[in-house]
């Protein structure tokens, strides 16, 4: 428990570091005490260094309009530069302050909102105005914590596809379950005292509920050896958690991580007469199928081992405005977490046009889009895909790692989710009718796949040699066998490799874990559990 409570404390420093958004003004400004004014300022790229330089407090930032906080002092500073800000708010209380986007283009302006982009409104809301934006089809970002301006130049090159690791990492792909991915969203979607399929549940961020299936996510973590721990946080005064998942690096050199996230809270707010308290919100779409994603790729992947980290994590606090991915991505940044890339699934499930996602990134995460679609083709998963590189598409938990300087894309079944090519528009979204029997499940699987295909080629699969195994009970089967047809689903929690209840602790730049030491990279062979390839 002591240790326990060190590593608490860390983190709780960590966080001290990181202004967050429900502190006071006063508490954020220097020891000059100067009050801070929100500000909007336009800008074009080129005037990026010289903002960076001003050491502003940077709450967000679009293509050419960010929003900061500045005292009079750095207002003065800008106009000097010939950057105006201009004031929006003179003393501003920064636990109310939202982006806010709706898909419906004719859409009435929030009240009170300000035009912040061509799409994006500024809005000044309370915890409950805000649910009311929600209900209107509103998207939301809670503002507060600063973000980086300055990206790490050059962006990484696309890394080259490895003919040596192809065939281990089809296999991986093959191994995804339609059955599997289907269970999870039952179960994520149920009330579990009724029979399978009822689609009673909820997992608003607030219920009781919504933390029974963090804890059925935690269970499906352990079940597949990770390590596992809650990553807790509150929004609005309620607290809650994310469900955070990793997978070693076999490499103790090796600092570098990749994630796979999707949120697993719900809402159904665009129900008329809905209340969070009473109503269920299944979430089939947004996101168990996004969290289920996650699960699956964290069952297949855990099978092997990688150069690089992998961690799975679904986040909590999604639909009160990208709580949960912000906590956990500042907090990354401010630990030095070196992030390669991140892929989000956040509604992959519903398209009965045909099987296409869109691929979102901004240009930083291009060469991660890229490499999406690259390996769509090099493993014949068969979706149809659009790339979309837009750094104005806010709307999801990607964008909290944008906003730290790491590169993320989106998987979502159409950014606008509006009826456009090769997609209609689901009318299910954020409502009581957004059931498992809505779903494309071919979709579900593919987008897994791709996920999967991509995580791996991204983490590197360590290639073998039949000499080096490191569990030395473990009897590798062949691909034709079947072994162990039956499903652990029932396995107790709290194996040896397993934390459930841990605090989250985030790698730091200086790894102090050699996790698998008896295993010599680049010299494995295949997983050391094959059990379910192919055979669901
Ligand atoms: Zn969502």
């Amino acid at each position: 428990m002591l240790a326990r409570y060190r590593i608490l404390g860390v983190i709780v420093l960590l966080l001290g570091l990181l202004p967050l958004g429900g502190r006071t003004i006063a508490s954020l400004s220097q020891p000059t005490a100067q009050p801070l004014h929100l500000v909007r300022v336009q800008y074009a790229a080129a005037d990026l260094p010289r903002l960076a330089a001003l050491g502003l407090h940077v709450l967000d930032r679009q293509p050419t309009a960010l929003l900061a906080l500045a005292s009079d002092e750095q207002v003065a500073q800008l106009s000097a530069v010939s950057l105006a800000a201009e004031v929006l708010d003179a003393s501003p209380d920064l636990s109310l302050y939202y982006l806010a986007w709706s898909s419906q283009p004719e859409a009435a302006p929030p009240p009170g909102g300000l035009a912040y982009t061509a799409d994006t409104w500024l809005v000044r809301a309370s915890p409950d105005e805000a649910e009311g934006l929600v209900a209107q089809g509103y998207r939301l970002k809670k503002l507060g914590g600063a973000i980086v301006l300055a990206m790490p130049a050059p962006p990484p090159a696309l890394p080259p596809l490895r003919p040596s690791t192809q065939g281990v990492i089809q296999e991986m792909v093959d191994a995804v379950s339609t059955t599997l991915l289907s269970d999870y969203i039952l179960h994520l979607q149920d009330r579990p005292d009724l029979p399978v399929g009822n689609g009673l549940g909820t997992r608003y961020t607030y219920t009781t509920t919504h933390n029974l299936a963090a804890n059925f996510i935690r269970d499906q973590f352990v079940q597949a050896g990770l390590q596992v721990a809650f990553d807790p946080f509150s929004v609005n005064g309620h607290d809650t958690q994310n469900v955070v998942a990793t997978l070693p690096s076999s490499d103790a050199s090796s600092n570098r991580a990749y994630i796979i996230c999707g949120h697993y809270d719900s809402t159904a707010a665009r129900t008329p007469g809905w209340s969070w308290l009473t109503g269920p919100a299944p979430g089939a779409d947004d996101n168990a199928s996004g969290a289920a994603a996650v699960l699956e790729a964290a069952r297949v992947l855990s099978q092997y081992r990688f150069n690089y980290t992998l961690i799975f994590i679904a986040f909590s606090g999604e639909e009160q405005g990208l709580f949960g991915s912000a906590h956990y991505a500042q907090a990354a940044k401010a630990a030095g977490m070196d992030i390669g890339g991140v892929i989000n699934l956040d509604m992959v499930g519903y398209n009965i046009a045909c099987d296409k996602l869109d691929v979102l990134g901004n240009s930083f995460s291009a060469w991660l889009v890229d490499e999406m679609l690259a390996n769509n083709a090099q493993y014949g998963i068969g979706l149809t895909t659009e790339s979309v590189i837009d750094a104005s598409i806010w709307y999801s938990d990607h964008s909290s790692f944008w906003d730290q300087g790491y590169s993320a894309l989106m998987v979502i079944e159409d950014y606008r989710l509006s009826t456009s090519n090769c997609y209609t528009a689901t009318i299910y979204y954020h409502t009581v009718n957004d059931l498992y029997s809505t779903l494309n499940m071919n979709l579900v699987t593919k987008a897994t796949r791709l996920a999967v295909a991509t995580l791996a080629e991204l983490a590197q699969p360590l290639v073998t040699t039949p000499t080096a195994t490191p569990t030395p009970t473990t009897t590798v089967p062949s691909s034709t066998s079947t072994p162990t047809p039956t499903p652990t689903w029932n396995v107790e929690p709290g194996t040896p490799t397993a934390t459930p209840t841990a605090t989250l602790t985030l790698p730091t730049a200086t790894p102090t874990a050699t996790p698998t030491a008896t295993l010599q990279p680049r010299l494995r062979l295949m997983p050391l559990f094959k059990g379910y390839a192919g055979g669901w």
